[in-house]
């Protein structure tokens, strides 16, 4: 289950998801979920194994909306989920705050850090600053959650002329203040400019020169390197996780498995006897949202090649990559990545490198264009 929460307190210069800012009608939207939970969790069955609260800002909602939310898909599901996680803007994370998501049944806080060097919360025009991410993980362990921290790779904080980089500063941040920290879990995203974005504004005027392809990749192969060395799994391109604590509601979407999203623009995926799926997507925006919940704007039907390929190359994504039988539509494509030192054969499974991470794009259009000729 996936409850989006689209409001933000402003708006980051990277960001182009359907953020809304403004004050959020708290228990208007509670309604709302409310109403969508009702009309929609018929028509996914089974078991509720995770409940995960992104946005926007959910560490924005009000703690009592969101015991509250969290106690209705508890009773429709009639069980409680191995994990349930909520986004958090470190500056959120007051003990208080922790505590009433503790008691709302919250298991995992997913902490939005991006970087533990100063000059780059700048540039990234975040609200908090240096100090207040490692604040809020020591907040967060105390009140006994397990802990993940999200960090964006690759802020360039220098001038066009002289460009620097945060990669080393937060590396070294990592260092000192998460891995002592026995932070559990970690994210780290490459920065990408979106042209929509007022970063690609930025890029367009030539007042933000992005970092190489080459850079990033130096900055990706260290990172792993530093984080690897500390103990941490790379399991995942984007995450690393201490043993036992992988992500849960993520590596369910990485398999793909059925998901329920509620919210302004939540995607949900109903898996069908037919072995086919139907993919879902909620309004974008909250007052369309608001004015009929339940009711998604676009709806793709997937055949089941189709999901069977995704399944591929999401799998390939993974450390734990692909059982070989299930590559069989598009069997060149294991041969390829062996070649090329993107993929390797472990036992029955084709499993990707560190390089694979790095050219995941390449392995997933391959696997499309391959397909068994059936899409
Ligand atoms: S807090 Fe997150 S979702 Fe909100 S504007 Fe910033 S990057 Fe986007």
């Amino acid at each position: 289950m996936y409850l989006h929460f689209p409001w933000c307190r402003k708006r980051c210069p990277y960001c182009d998801f359907a953020v809304e800012t403004g004050d959020p009608p708290h228990a208007e939207y509670l309604a709302a979920i409310l109403r969508e939970l009702d009309a929609r969790a018929d028509a996914f069955p089974g078991e509720l194994v995770s409940i995960y609260l992104g946005g926007g800002t959910p560490s924005l909602w009000e703690p009592d909306c969101i015991a509250e939310a969290i106690a209705a898909i508890r009773r429709r599901y009639g069980a409680a989920p191995r994990e349930v996680t909520i986004e958090a803007n470190p500056t959120d994370c007051t003990p208080a705050i922790l505590g009433a998501w503790r008691a709302a049944g919250v298991t995992r806080v997913s902490i939005g850090i991006q970087s533990h060097d100063p000059a780059a919360l700048i540039v990234l025009g975040r609200d908090h600053r240096f100090g207040d991410g490692t604040a809020a993980v020591r907040a967060a362990l105390d009140a006994g959650l397990v802990v993940s921290t999200d960090f964006i790779l690759g802020t360039p904080t220098g001038t066009v002329t002289t460009p620097a980089i945060d990669g080393e500063r937060t590396l070294a941040g990592n260092a000192a203040a998460v891995l002592d920290g026995a932070v559990h879990h970690m994210s780290v995203y490459e920065l990408t400019i979106e042209e929509r974005t007022a970063f690609g504004q930025r890029v367009r005027d030539g007042r933000l020169t992005p970092l190489s392809e080459d850079t990033l990749a130096d900055l990706y192969v260290a990172t792993h390197e530093r984080l690897t060395a500390a103990g941490y799994e790379h399991y995942e391109i984007s995450s690393y996780a201490r043993p036992g604590y992988r992500a849960v509601h993520n590596s369910l979407y990485w398999r793909g498995c059925a998901f329920l999203g509620l919210g302004v623009g939540a995607a949900s995926l109903q898996l069908l006897p037919d072995g086919s799926g139907r993919r879902a997507t909620n309004p974008r925006r909250a007052v369309e949202y608001l004015a009929a919940p339940g009711t998604p704007a676009e709806v793709v039907e997937e055949t089941p090649a189709e999901l069977a390929a995704e399944r591929a190359w999401l799998g390939l994504r993974t450390l734990e990559g692909v059982a070989m039988a299930d590559l069989a539509p598009a069997a060149g494509v294991a041969e390829w990545g062996i070649s090329e030192g993107l993929l390797v054969q472990v036992g029955g499974r084709i499993t990707p490198t560190l390089r694979g991470f790095l050219f995941a794009d390449r392995i997933a259009s391959r696997i499309v264009q391959d397909w068994g000729g059936s899409r």
